[in-house]
This record gives structure tokens, sequence and C-alpha cells, in this order.
């Protein structure tokens, strides 16, 4: 295959050129990083359950109507995403306390909180990504106040989304990010989800044990990341018909 041109690289994913105009490929890296980037590891599978956990819930939104980048798998790595100018803030949504909400106010973490929260973090890894408010947003003009409406309805409707689809299946949403891009079609301008929504970016509580099924399970040095994000996997029927193989046991659809 013809080299492709790399259009960008992050921490967990590199984006491609994608073959049609207005599409990119999106692939997922198995390296996990937290605390920005101070923590760092290689972690075998991940982006094959990452890619195959984010189809499963940006085909779901797209089904249901709220849209998003995401076009199609393409392999076992690999997504062909729509090209978006992406808006530069990292949208949280959360339903019960848990990390930087906790620190920042002193909430234990696990209480419920009154209704769903949505908060806005400024994407600039060299700032740490600092929170930010709509004042900040709309006076820099990383976004207007529609644009805001419209980011905290699709926000919301993820939230109602992803958190019935995890409930169904015994695990509890405690919280979420997404990104969201701007998508033109001529003079008309829409938002879309995009990037990727996985364990790496939400928090997932198994409704019984409580046991933590995401990213804090490396960032807190709770087990093996792999196979938390495997029981997501498994539990949501999302198993990669031909995982790597490894010292593990092999999925198989
Ligand atoms: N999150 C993310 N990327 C980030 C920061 C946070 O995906 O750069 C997700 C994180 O996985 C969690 C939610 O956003 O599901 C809220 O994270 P929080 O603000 O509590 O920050 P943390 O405790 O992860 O530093």
């Amino acid at each position: 295959m013809a080299r492709r041109k790399k259009i960008y690289e992050g921490k967990a994913k590199i984006l491609y050129e994608g073959p049609e105009p207005g599409t990119l490929v999106q692939y997922f890296k198995d390296d996990a990083t937290a605390f920005n980037a101070e923590k760092r590891d290689v972690i075998e599978g991940k982006g094959v359950l990452n890619n195959r956990l984010s189809e499963f819930f940006m085909t779901g939104l797209n089904n249901i109507g709220v849209p998003t980048h995401f076009i199609k798998r393409i392999n076992m790595r690999e997504q062909l995403v729509r090209a978006v100018e992406i808006i530069p803030l990292e949208i949280v949504v959360r339903n019960v306390a848990a990390g930087s909400i906790s620190k920042r106010l002193g909430i234990a973490e696990g209480t419920p909180l009154p209704r769903p929260i949505v908060e806005y973090y400024f994407k600039d890894d060299a700032l740490g990504d600092p929170m930010v408010t709509e004042e900040h947003i709309i006076a820099f003009g990383w976004a207007g106040q529609q644009d805001l409406d419209d980011i905290v309805a699709l926000a919301l409707r993820v939230n109602d989304f992803l958190s019935g689809i995890m409930m169904g299946v015994g695990i509890k949403l405690v919280d979420f990010k997404i990104e969201v891009g701007r998508i033109w079609e001529g003079d008309f301008m829409r938002l879309v989800v995009a990037d990727e929504i996985s364990p790496d970016s939400c928090r997932l509580w198994d409704v019984n044990t409580g046991a933590h099924l995401d990213k804090d399970v490396f960032r807190r040095d709770l087990g093996d990341l792999a196979d938390a994000y495997t029981e997501v996997a498994r539990r949501l029927g999302v198993l990669p018909t031909n995982a790597p193989q490894s010292g593990k046991p092999t999925l198989i659809n």
C-alpha cells in the first residue's frame, strides 16, 4: 500500500490522510498515558479493544441520530472518520463524583451528583488542559453561545445513551469526556462527536463490585488494563474476532 501521509500523532492515536477528501484514517495505538503523559506504558491489545469499543458506541450514536465523525471500521486498529475542525475543548459529563471533581470540591468519590454536570477543559497539553468556563470559551472565540448550547445538548444525549447501554450490562457510567468537531456542508456547519469513546475516556464501575473497568486501572495501578477493557467488550458483545496473540486468553466472537 502507498505510504500514507500522517496528519497528526497524539498520545493514543494517529490520524492519517483518508482515501477521499474530507476523510481521515484514525489508528489506535497501544500506548497508555496518564497525568499529562508523566506516566506511560504500552498495553498490548488496548488499541484493538478501543477501536472496537469506539466503533460500537459511535455506531449506536449515529443510529439514534446523534451525529459523529465515525464512518466505518477498516481493520483491527483503524477506522475511517470524517475530517472535522476540532473545537479545542474536552467536554466532560459527570453523573457521580470521581477524579478531579472529588479533589477540587472535596466530594467523596462515588457520591451521586444531583444532576449530570457538564464541564469544559481547554485542550492544551503544555498547560495541562485547564478547566475553563463559557466566559473564556466565548471571549477567546473557541466556540460561540449557540455552539455551546448545541455541545451541551450533544453531550447530554451521549450521556443518556452511554448510561443506558452500560447499565444494561451492569456497569455504572460515572463520567466521560468527548470532543466535538465542526463539519462544513457548503455554508452550513454541523457539530459532531469526534475523537473516540472508549474506557480510556470514561469512568466505568461494575454495579455490583464497584470494580474499575476503565483507565483508572492504569492511573491507579489497580491491575491489568487490557483485562478490564476486555471485560467491558465482553459484556457488550464487542469481542475482537482476530485479537492479537498473546499470553492472555484469546477472545473469540
Ligand atoms: N478524561 C479524558 N482525558 C483527559 C482528562 C479526562 O478522557 O485528558 C476523562 C477521564 O477519563 C474521566 C473524565 O474525563 O472519565 C473526567 O476526568 P477528571 O476531570 O476527573 O480527570 P482525572 O481524574 O482523570 O485527571
